[in-house]
């Protein structure tokens, strides 16, 4: 009965079928009778006129419209307004949109419920775009205090797919389907974490009996939600942790020591002991699958070369794949000077990497005269092949999807231990959840003597000020980053951005007395490598770019960060972007510019870069204000998932309780074979018989 195809609703059929999965993906009954309001509102009350005032939130209205206007305003712009009363005063219903159908269907003198939220507009109170409903029609939602509200778009809309008729919908399917529910958690847990069952949860969730009530129905089906989440994760990770075999790593030998030597500088604390865990994965035997989180500027990239050196000292090779061409060129530069005078051979291959060198490189691999290879995802491509991969390292892991990482996996046969590198650092409940089964590794610490970076807000009309403190810098010798926001949907846009701004600077900023280089997306590897390189070298002053820079160049020289439209970018980006500068030993700076006008929550972004240079603090902060989005999105788990009701930065809490329990369930019965368990095997395998498996691999 679930499983049937929606069409076969009462009110559905194959139109509305075929939009409803455009729209919203549904096309079973159970896809909608998951489909859960957002939000929810209280229909048992009417306000009346004259007691509105803007500041409510939605409120409904019974009354009559006495008579109906339309106002022309601007080039064939027209808005239709319905005087509508009810006795007690009178209150605007303005539409923009759909007047045709609004004009045909309202009638003056027929009482309506309407239903919207209050808003100002020529200091008289409008509704504008209310919903606006006989109050009897033939068939009603089933009864309750509160009324779902679900999310919904202009094509449901105008195609008779609105919020009343959506309530109908999930009143069909109430009445068709809630008596065949099964329960799907088993009885000890429903009593023992007194659990509403699910029957009635999924009742109460689309038509609330009351607030507690609804309340019980969310916990429930969240529960059950990260419940599922959790068990099919470890089951993946113990799945593999049953099958992998990795090489074993017990040799500590010259390679090693050699760079551990000659370091200019002593590791830090949280390097060594992430240098342990780390060997300590090593010598299991079993494959290592570690995501290595730690501020910019903490040190990873060392403790990526130690560990590939100790792979060198047992005979394997390695990688390290990074996200663009630039930081795999600095990588590259940085690990070289490391490896001065030591007879580690490491080469670089990224897509610019030119045929000749690109064959040479094939070779070495093959023969296994390269022991370490540096380079973008060119690395992952079929042509690339090593004589015995060890050891994988990825930089800034969220920007490779797990598909590509299972290609690098694949380039032996035995996979190599994997060590994921991320400067976006977020809790590690979530980090498990996110990345799937990898052991978490921290580096809390930055190497000693780092002055913290200076941080201000400026706006727009406070530019020449901030031009003169960039002149008073380069005069001092130092080097100055001036970013752009880069959003994909609008890259013309953000381009003109650019270009003007970089106009702007090099009329500020003339030569000959000043250098201006550029950088963005759109520019051949060639040009972005040569202007990168002008500035790495000093020989340009400024660096004009968009945020292509954001991860990892380094240019101790730099100590100026100025980021343009900066309320354009979240909370973790500004914070790398910052981690730009602040690596050599002068004062550093970070100049956010916004416009003047800002939305208390963007206020509270830049009041916090302000206040404090601890990624997890920000990390932790922009979770709460934009949620994990983009990071689920990723499907970064090894199991893709969906969550319909949790917010993963707002049930932090009762994440961290059901991955608690899902390993207590499974360590005592790891099949889940065990009697009690049936539903949970059995319900695993519905939600999970559509993914891909890549328990294999990570
Ligand atoms: P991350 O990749 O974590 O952002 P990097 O590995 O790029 O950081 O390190 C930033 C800089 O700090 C590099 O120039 C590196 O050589 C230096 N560095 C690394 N570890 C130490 C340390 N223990 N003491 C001093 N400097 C260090
Ligand atoms: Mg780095």
């Amino acid at each position: 009965m679930l499983n049937n195809d929606i069409k076969y609703l009462t009110g559905v059929g194959a139109k509305r079928a075929e939009i409803l999965f455009k729209e919203l993906g549904i096309s079973t009954f159970e896809d909608l009778l998951y489909t859960f309001p957002f939000r929810y509102i209280d229909r048992t009350k009417f306000y009346s006129i004259s007691e509105l005032a803007p500041d409510l939130p939605y409120i409904q209205l019974r009354g009559k419209i006495i008579r109906f206007q339309e106002v022309s305003y601007g080039k064939r712009q027209k808005r239709y307004i319905a005087y509508f009363s009810d006795g007690t005063g009178v209150i605007e219903l303005v539409f923009f949109q759909g007047l045709k159908w609004v004009q045909e269907k309202l009638k003056a003198g027929v009482e309506y419920i309407v239903f919207g939220k209050p808003t100002v507009f020529n200091r008289k109170l409008n509704l504008v775009h209310p919903e606006v409903d006989a109050p009897q029609t033939d068939s009603q939602p089933l009864p309750s205090v509160l009324q779902g509200v679900y999310s919904s778009t202009e094509v449901l809309q105008n195609n008779g797919l609105g919020q009343r008729a959506f309530l109908r919908l999930q009143t069909n399917l109430a009445n068709a389907v809630l008596d065949k529910i099964t329960e799907t958690l088993p009885g000890y847990l429903l009593r023992q974490y007194n659990l509403m069952p699910l029957r009635e949860a999924l009742f109460n969730i689309h038509f609330p009996q009351s607030a507690e009530r609804l309340q019980q129905a969310q916990y429930r089906l969240k529960f059950e939600e990260l419940l599922y989440l959790q068990l099919g994760l470890l089951r993946v990770r113990n799945k593999r942790k049953e099958t992998s075999r990795g090489f074993i790593f017990n040799t500590v030998g010259e390679h090693f020591n050699a760079c551990y030597r000659r370091l200019p500088f002593a590791l830090t604390d949280a390097q060594k002991r992430v240098i342990k865990e780390i060997r300590g994965d090593m010598a299991t035997g079993k494959q290592m699958n570690r995501l290595l989180q730690g501020d910019v500027g903490s040190g990873k990239t060392l403790v990526a070369l130690l560990c590939m050196l100790i792979a060198a000292d047992n005979g394997y090779q390695s990688c390290i794949m990074a996200p663009t061409e630039i930081l795999a060129q600095q990588h590259f530069e940085s690990i070289q000077d490391f490896l001065r005078g030591s007879a580690v051979n490491a080469g670089l291959l990224t897509g610019s990497t030119k045929k000749k060198e690109r064959r040479a490189l094939h070779e070495q691999l093959l023969d296994g005269s390269l022991h370490l290879l540096i380079g973008t995802h060119a690395l992952i491509e079929d042509a690339v092949r090593f004589k015995n991969l060890g050891f994988v390292v990825i930089d800034e892991q969220h920007r490779f999807g797990v598909e590509q990482r299972a290609r690098l996996w694949s380039k032996n046969e035995q996979p190599p231990h994997i060590l994921v590198m991320t400067a976006t650092p977020i809790p590690r409940t979530l980090a498990m959840t996110l990345y799937g089964d990898l052991d978490v590794s921290v580096i809390d610490e930055l190497p000693p003597g780092r002055q913290p970076i200076k941080t201000v807000h400026f706006n727009d009309s406070q530019r020449l000020r901030v031009f003169g403190f960039m002149k008073e810098q380069i005069k001092a010798g130092r080097q100055i980053y001036v970013v752009y926001p880069l959003i994909k949907e609008s890259e013309k846009m953000d381009f003109k951005n650019l270009e003007d701004g970089y106009e702007s600077i090099t009329r500020a900023f003339p030569l000959p007395e000043y250098v201006t280089a550029i950088v963005h997306g759109q520019m051949p590897a060639e040009n972005k490598n040569f202007e990168m390189q002008r500035f790495v070298k000093g020989e340009a002053h400024i660096m004009v770019a968009t945020s292509v820079i954001e991860v990892g160049v380094n240019v101790p020289n730099a100590t100026v960060m100025v980021i343009e439209s900066a309320e354009r970018f979240g909370l973790s980006q500004l914070h790398q972007l910052r981690g730009r500068v602040g690596r050599g030993a002068e004062q550093s700076y970070c100049i956010l510019m916004t416009g003047h006008k800002l939305s208390t929550e963007t206020r509270k972004r830049m009041q916090l870069m302000v206040e404090t240079n601890n990624g997890f603090k920000i990390a932790e902060a922009d979770l709460q204000l934009r949620g994990p989005g983009d990071l689920e999105g990723t499907q970064q788990s090894g199991i893709a998932f969906h969550l319909r009701l949790t917010d993963l930065a707002k049930d932090s809490n009762l994440l961290e309780f059901t991955r608690n329990l899902a390993e207590k369930i499974l360590e005592k019965d790891p099949h889940l074979s065990h009697e009690n368990n049936e539903r949970l095997a059995g319900r695993l395998k519905q939600l999970h018989h559509k993914t891909k498996d890549y328990s294999v691999i990570s």
